[in-house]
């Protein structure tokens, strides 16, 4: 990490989700957003991409809704909204943050790899803006505890930004599910695992025709201390780097044996 970060006074921050530009902890990130800077773009798409992870959409072309100002609605994935308003809607003046979210539900452990709000800031990442994932966990999904987000990710992103972190790693921020007030710090981890429960669902439909309907697939197992499951489910904020890089540097040195 080096000295100078972001200068939240002068920043133009980009929002995005993959819940949907009407969900609410996109509204939640912008108004954050917003009580950070003067400038806030909030670029997303129309309709729910959860678990889109970072595809893109190649097969016909994207329509962009303008609904206001700096804010607009793209027919396609978490991943098309960043690279469209980076390429085109804000070109001649580059958002200079990126964050992504605030997402209904956790994304820990493997659940970065599906996930299109983790996917956002990828992108943002990859074309060299640094980017913010964050999320909030539930225990109930009619009950989403806004409000402990709502209290604690000004904080965060004020105390990120203030690094600047390197060039292929965004930021991972998850919010536990426990009131704003007895939230009980903020910490550093490294990605978890959990375990693969039973989540597919098998029914026939009503002409005789069987379909399967993919289901929560993840069962919670806190036990290792210093990840992010673990520090979510103890009631902390969790903060992870997360590398763009996949390359398990040490088995290189191992197949290099293999192959030399
Ligand atoms: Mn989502």
């Amino acid at each position: 990490m080096t000295e100078a970060g972001v200068d939240l006074a002068s920043a133009r921050i980009l929002v995005s989700n993959d819940d949907g530009i009407n969900a609410p902890g996109i509204k939640l990130l912008a108004k954050i957003a917003r009580a950070l800077c003067r400038e806030v773009w909030v670029v997303a798409p129309e309709r729910e991409q959860s678990g889109a992870s970072h595809s893109l959409t190649l097969d016909r072309p994207l329509r962009v809704r303008r609904l206001g100002a700096r804010r607009y609605a793209v027919d396609g994935t978490p991943t098309d909204c960043v690279l469209l308003a980076v390429k085109v809607l804000m070109r001649d003046k580059r958002p200079t943050l990126m964050l992504s979210g605030v997402n209904a539900g956790a994304n820990l452990g493997e659940d970065v790899t599906y996930s299109g709000t983790v996917a956002a800031a990828m992108e943002a990442t990859l074309l060299d803006v640094p980017a913010i994932a964050l999320s909030q966990h539930y225990a109930d999904r009619r009950k989403i505890p806004w409000a402990t987000a709502g209290a604690h990710a000004a904080e965060a992103i004020r105390r990120l930004t203030a690094l600047r972190w390197p060039r292929d790693t965004l930021i991972n921020v998850n919010f536990p599910a426990v009131p704003a007030d007895a939230v009980a710090g903020i910490v550093v981890t490294r990605q978890g695992r959990r375990k693969i429960g039973e989540g597919v669902i098998e029914r026939v439909d009503p002409r005789g025709r069987p379909y399967y309907w993919i289901g929560p697939m993840r069962e919670e197992s806190p036990d290792m201390p210093g990840t992010d499951l673990h520090a979510v489910t103890s009631g902390k904020v969790s903060v992870t780097p997360v590398c763009l890089d996949l390359t398990n540097s040490r088995a290189v040195a191992e197949l290099e044996r293999v192959f030399p």
